[in-house]
């Protein structure tokens, strides 16, 4: 039976193709001419061990002052994203997600932006629970003031270690777009070390130390700071990603 079934169905398929009228020549060329259309994107980065620092407001306050000699332009600083935007990602084929990100990052200087974009892209930074501070390093801006492919942008990400509440930064720098150029990696290594060593440089520095990403805990989710009020978009977040105090139970 089931060959027989088979066979049928053959015979079925077959028939339609024999009746489908061939192509009048002369319609179809022999050969397609296609052009071609193509953009490359690259987008690259680099990210140093943690520097742990003694938990604190102050040690939050003095996080812009790490870039003080190396940004060329204003100095930044992007808080841990809130509840609302917990979904934002530059990405603009998912509108919902996209609208998200403008929303929460429309005040930021073109800079920033683009910065944001890279290490995002790229998964350097990750404003659950980062506050990043940022600026131009090196290279230009286009005359709208968003950085050339090969300016690097960048700073230092902050995050506040769930096991002891101390806050865990790191350098970080991004560049890329429509090009690359030979020497951009080089002198993003230089710059990281700069920062690296600005970070060491803080009174709070305590030395390196390995980065563990706040992990999971179960129940902890949608927390709201009761200091300061900040509902974090972190779900698993132990300590207030925005000004590091220990989040209670509700
Ligand atoms: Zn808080």
């Amino acid at each position: 039976m089931p060959l027989d079934f088979l066979k049928r169905r053959g015979a079925a398929d077959a028939a339609p193709a024999t009746s489908t009228p061939t192509p009048k020549a002369g319609l179809m060329p022999e050969e397609v001419v296609a052009q071609d259309h193509q953009l490359k994107l690259y987008y690259a980065g680099k990210s140093s061990e943690g520097v742990r620092l003694k938990a604190g407001p102050a040690a939050i306050a003095e996080l812009p002052t790490m870039l003080v000699g190396l940004a060329r332009a204003e100095i930044e600083v992007v808080e841990p994203l809130a509840i609302e935007f917990s979904q934002a990602t530059p990405t603009i084929v998912s509108p919902s997600e996209a609208m998200q990100w403008l929303n929460a990052h429309h005040v930021h200087s073109p800079i920033t932006r683009h910065a944001l974009v890279v290490l995002e892209s790229i998964d350097a930074v990750d404003l659950a629970f980062d506050t990043f501070v940022c600026s131009l390093l090196d290279g230009e801006v286009d005359t709208s003031g968003y950085p050339e492919y090969n300016a690097i942008v960048g700073g230092v990400a902050a995050h506040w270690d769930e096991a002891t509440g101390d806050m865990i930064c790191r350098a970080v720098v991004g560049w890329g777009g429509k090009g690359v150029r030979g020497d951009t990696d080089r002198i993003g290594a230089r710059l990281l070390a700069n920062i690296l060593t600005n970070i060491l440089a803080s009174q709070y520095a305590l030395g390196l130390t390995s980065i563990e990403r706040p992990v999971p805990a179960a129940g902890r989710g949608g927390l709201v700071c009761a200091h300061c009020g900040f509902a974090s978009a972190h779900e698993r977040a132990f300590y207030c990603p925005k000004c590091g105090m220990r989040l209670l139970r509700g």
